[in-house]
């Protein structure tokens, strides 16, 4: 059973995509928490950070490469961001397809809440 962001992923079901390239794909959370909320995916199905392998971690520089880019791009770099990636039930993860939430565009105050 693919996951929702595989189904995104294929167009299956529609979400406001912000950037794509071979490996990830950026969208705007449906629920945002901030003005600027987005999701930073890689396409390949990894369930949970516990699952990052010798084969797949590079996939997590690409991730963070592409949020520094997006930061410059939408020019809240300087002003500042927070990244976000929940693991399994104390971590409040709800769909087991890795991801990093990208916060932005105000003041995030404190971290935990
Ligand atoms: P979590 O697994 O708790 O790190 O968060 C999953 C995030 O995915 C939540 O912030 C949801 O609002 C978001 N989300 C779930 N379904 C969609 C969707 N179809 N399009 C965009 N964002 C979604």
């Amino acid at each position: 059973m693919p996951t929702i962001f595989t189904r995104i992923i294929n167009r299956e079901i529609p979400a406001e995509i912000v950037y794509e390239n071979e490996d990830i794909i950026v969208i705007k959370d449906i629920n945002p928490v901030a003005k600027i909320h987005f999701l930073v995916i890689p396409k390949k199905e990894i369930a949970t950070l516990n699952d990052i392998s010798q084969e797949n971690k590079y996939l997590i520089g690409e991730v963070f490469f592409s949020i520094a880019e997006i930061a410059k791009e939408l020019k809240i770099d300087k002003d500042g961001y927070r990244v976000i990636a929940n693991c399994n039930t104390y971590g409040g993860q709800e769909v087991f397809h890795i991801h990093f939430h990208l916060l932005a565009g105000e003041l995030l105050g404190p971290m935990k809440n």
